[in-house]
């Protein structure tokens, strides 16, 4: 058997009469820009997220910047955020004109609030939270550590659609959530596009004219702000309508794949499962947007499972943001770097059926055992 780590034809596969009908539908009226699917997805996502206001946006990373700079934060800012994560969270606080300060992480692999706390500084504007692989952090402690220094909290969440922490989803602790549909995440669109969802009204109506050349939703075409295209397609935007439907069910295979891949490898010994250490005391709800756990001797078990038939990955090549080429501070973290030498992600979408996951276990087993026995 060969377990491809996402299968993105199945992707199209799987609901396809729906797909090609909506495309027929919507085309056929020459509904390309800001219309009514755009507005209904936006509705419904508030919805699903529990939010008063939802505004698609051409991705993720652009979520995040056009909430940055309508919060006002820019030139002589820093944000801090974790060094765990897509490299588009810190893109996206320097692109808004801002300085991004990596922070260290958790054994859970998320923020740790301690380690924010020691790099605010007097031009510290905001916390950019990442809540990874379809986690959410310890918010009681963030939230409480933003409002004691007067600072924005702010959610890369783009993993975490669906995700809450004592009942409260992700994207809706402060001033804005931004949200990808990049193909591969569990709600993904068949292109790029995003969602910025907030409760501040003020903030809401200005990412939505920023999204828009700075014009006013109002039919006027006067545009009251600087604003850039950074639009999300209708097209995608029905398309996301219909996936949003299929949503709790894909979050829910998630979970039972979760499920029996844990119950297959826990009694491996040294095998760690970061959200197994959250700190905080409150319930979380895990969609697992990614399955990535710690495992000694990472490469070789990898390189095993390969040729076993089975393609895993390690997130973003293996770098973490503050060793990327681009970053521009020399920060040292080394509960970040730990992580990086022992991350691996298995194979983790709703398509996957159990006798796909059974194999995956089985030749994890086996790679582990073999690893082991020749270290
Ligand atoms: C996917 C992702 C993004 C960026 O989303 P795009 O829609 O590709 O711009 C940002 N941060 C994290 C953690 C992501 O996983």
């Amino acid at each position: 058997m060969r377990v491809p780590f996402f299968d993105y034809p199945a992707h199209f596969r799987d609901h396809e009469e729906e797909y090609v009908r909506t495309f027929r539908e919507v085309m056929g009226r020459g509904a390309f820009i800001l219309q009514r699917e755009l507005e209904e997805f936006e509705r419904q996502l508030a919805e699903f997220v529990g939010v008063k206001h939802a505004i698609g946006v051409a991705d993720g990373t652009n979520a995040m910047i056009l909430g940055l700079r309508a919060l006002g934060i820019g030139h002589g800012d820093e944000v801090l955020f974790p060094s765990h994560t897509f490299v588009a969270t810190y893109g996206a606080i320097e692109f808004a004109g801002a300085h991004g300060v990596a922070c260290d992480v958790g054994p859970d692999g998320l923020l740790d609030p301690a380690d924010v706390e020691k790099r605010i500084t007097p031009r510290t504007r905001a916390i950019m939270v990442v809540q990874l692989n379809g986690l959410v952090a310890d918010m009681d402690a963030l939230s409480a550590l933003a409002r004691r220094h007067g600072l924005h909290l702010c959610e890369d969440s783009c993993q975490a659609l669906g995700a809450t922490h004592a009942d409260r989803s992700a994207g809706t602790f402060g001033a804005f959530g931004a949200f990808s549909f990049y193909p591969a995440k569990t709600l993904g669109c068949f292109g790029d596009g995003g969602v910025l969802v907030t409760n501040d009204d003020r903030l809401a109506a200005l990412v939505r004219e920023m999204r828009d050349h700075g014009r006013r939703p109002d039919g006027t075409g006067l545009a009251w702000t600087i604003g850039t295209n950074a639009r999300l397609d209708n097209l995608q935007a029905a398309i996301l309508l219909v996936k949003l439907r299929h949503l709790p069910e894909a979050i829910e295979r998630r979970r039972q794949i979760a499920e029996r891949y844990v119950s297959g490898i826990a009694d491996l010994p040294g095998i760690e499962f970061p959200w197994q250490h959250h700190a905080g005391s409150a319930p979380r709800f895990n969609t697992f947007q990614n399955f990535e756990i710690l495992v000694d001797q990472r490469d070789t078990v990898r390189q095993r499972l390969l040729e076993l038939g089975v393609q895993t990955a390690v997130q973003w090549g293996g770098t973490p943001v503050h060793r990327m080429p681009c970053y521009r501070r020399a920060d040292e973290l080394p509960n970040v770097d730990r992580y990086f030498s022992r991350c691996l992600m298995l194979p983790m979408n709703h398509f996957m059926t159990d006798e796909q996951v059974d194999y995956v276990v089985t030749a994890f087993r086996r790679a582990f055992e073999e690893c082991r026995s020749a270290a």
